[in-house]
């Protein structure tokens, strides 16, 4: 049999695709080497996330005198916690399964390797069996990068996020070596459960992509709440549980290193003639490569590793091989994110930075940013306009900071720190990828009491 097309890695990119063209008719066929879901459903967004919300749990009863409520001798079991992450994962994934049986649809359970490739077919290996398809999608993912700082390798001391997720037991103390997203995600679980945590951060500001008044926010909390954070700080070596800095030597029980995610290449080594840049797979607007009828989404396109960019990728990836009129296209300047630290950050479009970055010519060519410098104005109020924010977090403050096109008046950036603002950022979402003026945007009615309404009362005052 001859499938239309067939897809590399069951992740949000892959599932996505295969479930669209499934559900069109379309015969698919799907491998994934490990589990279904990907990085995003094992290993990644919903594991920490569901052990965050235990350590929030943990942290807010123990928090809990701020608000009248007395909670004595509150205890964690660390052994329940990662076995109800473990349920989450298996539930979530049963329902990934669930999506993808269908008539049209064929799951492999294998890796997959390109055999051989012509613009009328692709030919793919998965254990003894070949397979034929008109088309391929690539959603092969990422892999924790593995920096070259001597006595890293074979350490038993050094983690990486995946053996983080998978321990059963809390370190006594942490280095995270990476003040990202992934570095500042699991301070805030081991701090929240009563770990001593130091990050160490090459960069001058850890989440050196965000708004820094934003980060500036997290980071003076974090300090203050005991956090070491180390910034402009080389790692040097690495010997056993100690680390070597540019800054002076630290020692814990467990080095947690999160400096960055590469894009996995392995059984595509077959497609010698696969356009390729920093390490990702170069793809067109439509998600096309530069060989005909192969395609790429999600992380493997070292754009913005995501999961929820990469099963939009997918969407247009399939559109345009299905030819769905009018075609579809990614806006990567209306990509909301969020970091889950407490309080969250939630943020999409442009920051100053890059504004600024644009002006003067100096950004990277894989930003997409697809807009030309433009004059901007800034507007930005405290959370605690929010009634509902007030209500509910005690001693906090917050920040909602949205940028403006001086000249037509279009929303292009929205910056947040506060709870729950991951919850309310896709309101922003709508606004700056369907280029709603600030003059449309006030005509929106956000319920009230929520914390929400702190983004339109600073559009208001725009
Ligand atoms: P990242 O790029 O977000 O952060 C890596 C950090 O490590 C950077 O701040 C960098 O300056 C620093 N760094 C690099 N080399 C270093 C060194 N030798 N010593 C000290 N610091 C060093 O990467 P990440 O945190 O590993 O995350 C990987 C990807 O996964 C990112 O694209 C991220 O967006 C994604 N992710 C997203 C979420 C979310 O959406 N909530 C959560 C986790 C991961």
């Amino acid at each position: 049999m001859k499938y239309f097309l067939a897809i590399i890695g069951g992740g949000p990119a892959g599932y996505t695709a295969a479930e669209i063209a499934s559900k069109a008719g379309k015969d698919v066929v799907i491998f994934e080497q490990t589990a279904l879901g990907g990085t995003c459903l094992n290993v990644g967004c919903i594991p920490t996330k569901t052990l965050l919300y235990s350590a929030k749990q943990y942290y807010n009863a123990t928090h809990s005198d701020k608000y009248g409520v007395k909670a004595e001798s509150v205890t964690f079991d660390y052994t329940k916690i990662v076995q109800r992450k473990t349920k989450v994962v298996r539930k979530l994934v049963a329902g990934i399964k669930q999506k993808l049986n269908n008539e049209h649809c064929t799951t492999v359970m294998g890796a997959a390797s390109i055999v051989s490739r012509t613009d009328e077919q692709v030919v793919i290996a998965c254990g003894e069996e070949q397979y034929e398809a008109e088309n391929l999608l690539i959603c092969t993912g990422s892999t924790n990068f593995v920096p070259p700082i001597p006595g890293i390798k074979d350490n038993p001391a050094v983690w990486d996020s995946t053996d983080a997720l998978d321990t059963k037991e809390l370190p006594q103390s942490m280095i995270i070596v990476g003040g990202g997203v992934i570095g500042m995600e699991f301070a805030t679980l081991y701090h929240e459960l009563g770990v001593p945590v130091t990050v160490i951060e090459a960069m001058p500001t850890i989440l050196p992509n965000l708004d820094q008044e934003v980060v500036t926010i997290l980071l003076e909390k974090y300090r203050k709440a005991g956090i070491q954070i180390l910034t402009d700080t080389k790692v040097t070596e690495i010997q056993g549980n100690k680390v070597l800095t540019t800054n002076g030597e630290y020692e814990a029980e467990h080095i947690l290193v999160s400096v960055g995610r590469r894009a996995n290449m392995q059984g595509l080594e077959a497609l010698t003639d696969l356009e390729m840049y920093r390490g990702g797979i170069v793809v067109d607007e439509f998600m096309k490569t530069n060989l005909q009828n192969v395609y790429a989404a999600g992380d493997v396109t070292g754009k913005i590793m995501l999961a929820h960019v990469a099963s939009r990728q997918a969407e247009v990836a399939v559109g345009r091989m299905l030819k769905q009129l009018p075609l579809q296209r990614i806006a990567y300047n209306a990509i909301p994110s969020v970091v889950y630290t407490n309080p969250e950050i939630a943020c999409i479009g442009l920051t100053e930075k890059d504004l600024n970055d644009i002006r003067e010519g100096d950004f990277a060519p894989t930003m997409s940013l697809d807009k030309p410098f433009v004059e901007y104005e800034v507007h930005q109020l405290p959370m605690t306009y929010s009634g509902r924010f007030v209500a509910e977090n005690e001693g906090e403050t917050g920040l909602c900071k949205v940028i403006v096109d001086k000249k037509n008046k279009t929303i292009i950036g929205v910056h947040m720190i506060g709870n729950p603002c991951s919850e309310f950022v896709a309101a922003a979402s709508f606004a700056v990828r369907m280029g709603y003026t600030v003059g449309e945007f006030k005509q929106v009615v956000f319920p009230h009491p929520t914390v929400g309404e702190v983004l339109r009362e600073t559009i208001m005052e725009a």
